[in-house]
């Protein structure tokens, strides 16, 4: 067996995830995405043996590689940056976390179009600013939902970000909670986003505290990675 201790570590997230929903009083319901990048096909069998549905992969080439050897029925879920000349590859995915400018929007929102079926995608904010990292700062989350409101191949049913590293306990609520916040402008602007997407190995149960309901967890679940 590739992970003999994973049902018993799923058990204990899942305890750790329901405390942290008491603590922070939303009570929303958090689902874990398992996230199995660097590992192989393996490792998503085993997520799936051990009650983990949602697979996560933050490279699109690895992803599709993987699909091809996994045959159990996993929602795959695309967390990572997508170039826009691979937009047609989210058509393999149940869910694409990070929508993070507007030309990759409009290039989805064409793909969603051409299908006659709506893409789901989470917008994801940058709330810290950093040039590394993508997504719209909270300034602009506004005026960028309102104008994906009129866009019929896309559902943004949902925010995404990805805390500083390094970031500390005020700084991760901070980031958290004005990500929590970004959720509402969407659905002001009559986006049906229900889901925040943040909180990984790290960070997830402060990031629940603020209202997270989906984790992206990888090492914590599968151990250190080497990359
Ligand atoms: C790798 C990755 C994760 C999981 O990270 P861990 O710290 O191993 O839990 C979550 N989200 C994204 C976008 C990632 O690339």
């Amino acid at each position: 067996m590739l992970f003999p201790q994973l049902g018993d570590r799923v058990a204990s997230v899942r305890a750790r995830i329901d405390a942290a929903v008491k603590r922070g009083g939303h009570g929303q319901a958090v689902v874990i995405v398992a996230v199995t990048k660097t590992h192989g096909p393996d490792t998503v069998r085993a997520a799936w043996a051990a009650g983990l549905t949602e697979i996560g992969e933050n490279k699109v080439q690895e992803a599709l590689g993987k699909m091809e050897h996994v045959t159990e029925p996993v929602r795959w879920h695309l967390i990572g940056h997508l170039q826009r000349n691979k937009v047609k590859s989210l058509d393999r995915f149940a869910l694409f976390h990070a929508l993070d400018s507007a030309r990759l929007a409009d290039a989805a929102n064409r793909l969603g179009e051409e299908r006659q079926r709506p893409l789901d995608v989470f917008v994801q904010v940058n709330p810290a600013g950093e040039e590394t990292k993508g997504g719209f700062p909270v300034s602009e989350i506004e005026r960028e939902a309102a104008r994906l409101s009129g866009s019929k191949g896309l559902r943004v049913t949902g925010a995404m970000t990805i805390a500083r590293l390094g970031a500390g306990e005020a700084e991760l609520r901070r980031t958290f909670a004005a990500v929590r916040e970004t959720r509402r402008l969407l659905t002001d602007a009559g986006h049906p986003a229900t889901e925040l997407s943040m909180g990984m190995s790290d960070d997830f149960e402060i990031a629940i505290e603020e209202g997270a309901t989906m984790v992206r967890l990888g090492s914590i679940l599968f151990g250190a990675r080497d990359q």
